[in-house]
């Protein structure tokens, strides 16, 4: 190496000699005027054999390379360069850079090639990685150490285009993920995803690395999407691929799922569940002193009956009709639900009792107009039970059950009526639910059937029973059937009721024909045994197994039941009328079937209410005394007898005579009496000449059930 002197050729001492850096110079022909020691050792070759050299010489590998082009371009245009280059016989990457001036180009070099081979390696990996998020479906991103986006996915890109539509700045690659996140995001959401992005960033990276997740929902222009964000670390270093996964469909199905779970399908209502959820609000919300909250339940008046009739797609159309019709009579805060079948509920909040009536009948009002549905009218009625929240009551469930029990009330006391909740239908609704688990039960053993006479008009002798049962309580004592009978209807209960009671009339029937004492057995059918269709089955059995003659048997079945279903009613009757049962009529006068219809189906014995006897006696002579002879005329024209209800006084015997009935029934003759007592009372009868009416109408004493 030359002495410091003459290291450059302006003569200044050679103060880069003890750099680290490898520094030569070039004069503007290209030959070496200065090379320091950090050079020599770098290139290999002493001064004295560079010096004066020209580069290209010293250097033959160098011709045609970019070291020859960039210097000849610096010192064309006087603009410093800087490139990395591989010097092939060593084969290692060296960074030159080189400052052109008026006598030549000064050149720094430096071995980089471990660091730069590193970096290639680095990027041949961010270019394969970049390849495979390019692939992935959902918005992907790789993040550095510090958090900047150095990757992003097509996906991302897409998603980033979205965003900016919709008024949101999107990230890309270089800035940092958690700020790009935090635009058109919930601050839960994002407080939740920076925790968790930091948390994988200060795991050791060599250990097993982790996964998070996330969901986050996010208002994308006018609809909402929702997203489950997967975060990953690398394997081996603090970088976290982070991938949102668009699942917005996956949780509009479930919410139409969950919508689904609390709202009735048909009508699109709040259900049960979600009304009582609504209700537990309002009971809560309320102050102690603010008016209450009103539940209301309204039931459609008979329409089972509609849907027999029209069939369930009319059925339905109304339905929803009423829901429509309830819906627009509520205030905003207000609900209206369905409870199932015909049943409709509305929560009302802030309602006293005055105000929760006074929507009861403006619902019942709505009812004013008719229905329609395909072009066919139809009248519709409700009855409405009404309860208010008071102090004592802030379960939903209870107060469900009290507007219940008065929609009960209002049921029991007719049609297309309101009923508001009082105590005493807690009592009602308690002993419903008594009687349903009771008679589900063993209470069947405790039933016994009372029998009452059924005189002859013309004899005056006793022409059979009607059996009416009775429920032997043990705490409550005798009940009447009106105390459980409509709830075994509701249950069902009442089909192995009147099974257990046709076999227990037959038999009992047969046995006091074979004392000598022959009386025609009436018995009761229900509506809901008639509908069952087990009826014919039932009969017969109880007649095999007693051996009564059928035309010893009289089925009771009211208008009522017999008009739900004409067609299946007339099917039922003809084959019991084909085994020689006889079929009666019951409660003639309460119900308003068409007589012509009634008249068609082949019954034997028309039963006259006692309402049309209570309403002949009121009108002395006048119209409604003309109707009952009217109806008896009637039934004889036809061959069915007429059979006269609820006779109390001499009065009304004689009003029954003269309108030509053929039997009657009432307290007058005889009570209904256990079976025990039912041949000593005939006896006596039979002793004290055989005629009830003249003994009843002379005043005798008619022995007294009991
Ligand atoms: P129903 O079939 O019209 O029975 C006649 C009802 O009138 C009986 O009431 C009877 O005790 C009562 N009664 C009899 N004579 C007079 C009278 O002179 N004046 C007044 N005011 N009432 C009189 P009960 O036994 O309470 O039965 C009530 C209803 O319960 C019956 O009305 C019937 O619809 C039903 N029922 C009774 N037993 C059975 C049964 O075994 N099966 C079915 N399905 N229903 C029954
Ligand atoms: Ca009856
Ligand atoms: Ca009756």
């Amino acid at each position: 190496m030359h002495s410091g002197d003459d290291g450059l050729r302006s003569g200044h001492p050679d103060l880069l000699a003890g750099v680290p850096d490898a520094v030569y110079h070039l004069d503007r022909e290209g030959r070496v005027t200065y090379v320091n020691a950090a050079a020599q050792n770098l290139l290999e070759r002493r001064a004295d054999e560079l010096m004066g050299q020209h580069a290209l010489d010293a250097f033959p590998e160098s011709r045609g390379t970019i070291a020859e082009t960039h210097f000849r371009a610096a010192l064309a245009d006087g603009k410093p360069r800087q490139f990395a280059y591989l010097h092939e016989p060593q084969d290692r990457w060296y960074e030159i850079r080189a400052f052109p001036h008026r006598d030549g180009l000064a050149v720094f070099l430096r071995d980089i090639d471990a660091w730069f081979r590193a970096e290639q390696a680095r990027e041949a990996e961010l270019r394969e990685l970049t390849a495979v998020l390019a692939a992935l479906p959902s918005s992907t991103v790789l993040l550095e150490e510090d958090g900047r986006i150095l990757v992003a996915n097509r996906a991302w890109v897409a998603d980033g285009e979205l965003l900016r539509s919709s008024g949101i700045e999107p990230g890309g690659v270089g800035d940092d993920y958690l700020d790009c996140m935090s635009r058109g995001l919930r601050t839960p959401d994002h407080a939740a995803i920076s925790a968790l992005i930091h948390r994988l960033q200060a795991e050791a990276p060599d250990d097993p690395p982790g996964s998070l997740d996330h969901q986050y929902s996010t208002q994308l222009g006018s609809f909402a999407a929702w997203f489950h964000l997967q975060a990953a670390r690398v394997p081996g270093s603090r970088r976290v691929v982070v991938i949102h996964t668009d699942v917005t469909e996956r949780v509009r199905g479930e919410q139409a799922l969950a919508w689904r779970a609390g709202h009735d399908e048909l009508t699109g209502l709040p259900n049960r569940g979600t009304l009582l959820d609504m209700t537990a609000d309002a009971l809560a919300s309320g102050a102690p002193d603010a008016p209450g909250t009103a539940l209301l339940v309204l039931d459609l008046d008979g329409f089972k009956t509609v849907n027999d009739s029209l069939g369930h797609q009319i059925g339905d159309r109304l339905l929803r009709q009423v829901g429509e019709r309830l819906t627009e009579q509520v205030r905003p805060g207000d609900a209206v639900g369905r409870l199932g079948a015909d049943q409709f509920m509305i929560l009302a909040r802030n309602c006293d009792q005055a105000e929760a009536a006074a929507l009861a009948f403006r619902l019942q009002a709505t009812f004013t107009l008719p229905f329609t549905a395909t072009g066919i009218t139809v009248p519709l009625s409700a009855s409405i039970g009404v309860a208010v929240s008071r102090s004592d009551v802030r379960d939903p469930h209870q107060l469900l059950s009290d507007a219940d029990a008065a929609m009960f009330a209002a049921k029991g006391s007719g049609r297309d009526r309101v009923h508001l909740f009082s105590p005493g239908l807690r009592e009602a609704a308690r002993w419903r639910l008594e009687v349903a688990t009771r008679l589900r039960g063993d209470a069947i053993d405790e039933l016994v059937v009372h029998y009452q006479p059924v005189v002859r008009l013309d004899t005056g002798e006793v022409e059979g029973v009607e059996a009416l049962v009775r429920w032997q309580h043990p705490e409550r004592g005798l009940l009447p059937p009106d105390a459980f009978l409509s709830v075994a209807e509701e249950t069902g209960q009442v089909i192995p009721i009147t099974r257990w009671l046709l076999r227990e009339t037959t038999r009992r029937a047969a046995q006091w024909a074979a004392e000598g004492l022959p009386l025609r057995m009436s018995v009761n059918v229900s509506a809901r045994h008639f509908a069952a269709e087990t009826l014919v089955r039932d009969v017969r059995v109880a007649l095999r197994d007693s051996g009564l003659p059928p035309d010893q048997l009289v089925l009771e079945l009211t208008e009522t039941s017999v008009a739900e279903d004409p067609t299946r009613a007339e099917d039922q009757l003809t084959v019991l009328r084909s085994f020689g049962v006889r079929v009666a009529i019951d409660d003639f006068g309460t119900g308003w079937s068409s007589l012509a219809q009634l008249f068609s189906l082949p019954i034997g014995t028309l039963k006259i209410d006692r309402s049309l006897l209570v309403a002949a006696e009121r009108a002395v002579a006048g119209e409604t005394g003309a109707v009952l002879r009217a109806i008896v005329e009637l039934t004889r024209t036809l061959g069915i007898r007429s059979v006269a209800e609820g006779i109390e006084t001499p009065e009304h015997l004689r009003m029954v005579r003269a309108a030509g009935c053929d039997l009657a029934q009432g307290w007058l003759f005889g009570q209904a009496m256990p079976a025990e007592e039912i041949p000593g009372w005939i006896r006596a009868v039979q002793a004290a000449g055989g005629d009830l009416c003249a003994l009843v109408t002379a005043g005798c004493p008619v022995p007294q059930a009991g």
